[in-house]
C-alpha cells in the first residue's frame, strides 16, 4: 500500500463511532472494507481479521463457537481497528484491563508505504504507541486478539440500588472482586445529598445451564426501533433529564435483584434503538468521559469520590445536569496514550444547545488536571493543548515513537491538531 506524499494531514477510520474530533481527518481512508476474518485457532480462541470488521461480526462469528470478546464497549458496531487504536475500556477494566491486553500482534502500515507488525515482543515501541494511539501512527490493516471462552450467552447479574454518590462508590468497590463486570448508572439531577445516587449492575458469564437452554449460544437480533431525523432538540433538555433520571432510579424497587440476562441488552443497551442520538436533536450532544486516581498526588487536591463529588457540584452550580451518567473503577494504565488508568471513572452527556457546557466541561479539566487524571480522547471534543499536556505522563515518549515512524507528520487528526500532537 502506498500513501501520496501530500502535505494534506491523512487518517483512518473505522466506523466513526468516537464521540468528538478522533476520526475526522483532511483526507480519510476507510477500514470498512477491510472487513474480512483471516484464521481462527478454535482451541485457544485466537483471531485475526482485517481492521475493519466490527465486533458485531466478531460475535456473529465466535460466539456460536463458544467465544466471546475479551473486552467490549457500549457498542458492538465498532470496528476492530478503532477499538485498538482508542484502547477501549469494558466493564470489566479493574480485572481484565483494556482491549490492549489481549492483543496478540497489529499488521500496519506506516507514513512510508512500509508494512510492519509489532506485538508486545516485536517493535515494542510502536505497538505501545499504535494501542492508544489514536490512528497516530500508521493505518493498521490487521490484527490478532485472544477472545474469552463462554460456555452462554447469558450472564447472571445483580442490580444494588445505593441512595448517593458515596454509598454507589462503596458498593463499586466492594464488589469487585466478584464480579467481573461492574459498572453504575448514577443520578446527576437531585440535591447534593443525593446526588450520585444509581444502580449498581454487577455481571458474570452464565454456566451453560442458565439463561436459555434451547438457544444458549443464542446471537443478538437486529435493532427492533429507530429514531427519525426530525426529532426537535427542546425533546432531550434539564427538564426531561431530570424527569427520565428519576423515573430510571425508580425501575427498581428493591435494594437488590438478580436475574439472568442476555449479552445484548447487558452489554449494548443503546444498540437497541437505531440512530439513538438523533434524541438530543440537530444540536447534538456532547460526551464527556474522564477518570481520576483513587488518591490524587496533588495534597490540595481530591482524588476519587472527592473528586467526583466536586465535578457533579461545579456541574449543578453551572445548572448542568447529565442526561445519562456512567461510573465505573478501573485497574492499572497501558500503552503510552491509552486512557485507562486506576481510579474512577465518569461518562457524561450533554446536549449541545447554546454551547455554554462548553465552557464548563473546561472548568471540569481544570479539575480534572488538578486531581491527577485525564480525558478520554475517543470523546472528546474540547480539551485544550495545555491541559492535555498535563494528563499524558509519557506523551513525549509517544512524540518520539510518532516522529521516528512517520516523521512528516502525515496522519494527524483534527483533534490532533487542536492537541498539539505532532
Ligand atoms: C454507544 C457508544 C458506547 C461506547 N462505549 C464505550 C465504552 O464503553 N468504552 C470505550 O472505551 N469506548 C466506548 N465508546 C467509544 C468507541 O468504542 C471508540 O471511540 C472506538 O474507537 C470507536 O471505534 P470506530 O471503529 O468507530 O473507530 P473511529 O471512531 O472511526 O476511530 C477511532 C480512532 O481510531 C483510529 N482508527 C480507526 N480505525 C483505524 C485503523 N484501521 N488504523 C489506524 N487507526 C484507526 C481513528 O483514526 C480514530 O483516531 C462508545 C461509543 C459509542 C457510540
Amino acid at each position: 500500500m502506498r500513501f501520496a506524499r501530500e502535505r494534506e494531514p491523512l487518517l483512518a477510520q473505522g466506523s466513526s463511532l468516537s464521540y468528538g474530533d478522533a476520526s475526522l481527518s483532511g483526507r480519510l481512508i476507510s477500514a470498512l472494507p477491510l472487513n474480512r476474518l483471516l484464521s481462527f485457532d478454535s482451541s485457544e480462541g485466537v483471531l485475526c481479521a482485517e481492521a475493519g470488521i466490527t465486533l458485531e461480526e466478531i460475535i456473529r462469528f465466535a460466539l456460536p463457537r463458544g467465544w466471546f470478546l475479551p473486552v467490549t464497549p457500549g457498542t458492538k458496531f465498532v470496528t476492530l481497528g478503532g477499538c485498538i487504536c482508542a484502547d477501549v475500556h469494558g466493564k470489566n477494566h479493574h480485572v481484565d484491563g483494556s482491549i490492549g491486553s489481549f492483543v496478540r500482534e497489529i499488521h500496519m502500515v506506516l507514513a512510508g508505504g512500509t508494512e510492519i507488525r509489532c506485538s508486545p515482543q516485536q517493535n515494542s515501541e510502536l505497538f505501545e504507541a499504535t494501542v492508544g494511539g489514536m490512528g497516530l501512527t500508521g493505518f493498521v490493516y490487521a490484527a490478532t486478539v485472544g477472545l474469552r471462552r463462554v460456555q452462554s450467552a447469558f450472564l447472571q447479574v445483580r442490580t444494588e440500588k445505593t441512595s448517593d454518590l458515596e454509598s454507589t462508590c462503596r458498593t463499586l468497590l466492594a464488589t469487585q472482586s466478584e464480579y467481573t463486570y461492574s459498572v453504575a448508572w448514577i443520578d446527576t439531577f437531585p440535591g447534593a445529598t443525593r446526588r450520585g445516587r444509581g444502580l449498581v449492575m454487577l455481571g458474570r458469564h452464565a454456566p451453560a445451564e442458565e439463561g436459555d437452554p434451547t438457544a444458549p449460544l443464542r446471537l443478538h437480533s437486529p435493532p427492533r426501533a429507530s429514531v427519525p431525523d426530525c426529532v426537535p432538540a427542546f425533546l432531550v433538555n434539564r427538564f426531561s433529564g431530570r424527569v427520565f433520571n428519576a423515573l430510571y432510579y425508580r425501575k427498581q424497587w428493591r435494594r437488590q435483584a438478580d436475574s439472568v440476562v442476555h449479552y445484548d441488552p447487558f452489554f449494548y443497551p443503546l444498540d437497541a434503538l437505531a440512530n439513538w442520538n438523533r434524541l438530543y436533536g440537530r444540536g447534538g450532544f456532547l460526551q464527556y468521559q474522564f477518570v481520576v486516581p483513587f488518591d490524587s498526588p496533588d495534597e490540595g487536591a481530591n482524588g476519587g469520590e472527592g473528586a467526583i463529588e466536586e465535578v457533579l457540584g461545579l456541574l449543578a452550580r453551572r445548572g448542568f445536569g447529565s442526561t445519562l451518567a456512567v461510573l465505573k473503577t478501573f485497574g492499572p494504565q497501558r500503552g503510552l496514550l491509552s486512557f485507562p488508568t486506576a481510579g474512577l471513572t465518569l461518562a457524561l452527556d450533554f446536549p449541545l444547545g447554546n454551547g455554554r457546557i462548553v465552557q464548563a466541561l473546561d472548568e471540569v479539566t481544570k479539575m480534572v488536571v488538578r486531581a491527577g487524571g485525564r480525558v478520554y480522547l475517543a470523546k472528546d471534543a474540547v480539551v485544550g493543548q495545555a491541559d492535555f499536556e498535563a494528563m499524558f505522563p509519557r506523551l513525549d515518549e509517544f512524540r518520539r515513537i510518532k516522529q521516528r515512524f512517520d516523521p512528516n507528520g502525515l496522519f494527524r487528526s483534527v483533534q490532533s491538531d487542536r492537541l498539539g500532537i505532532t
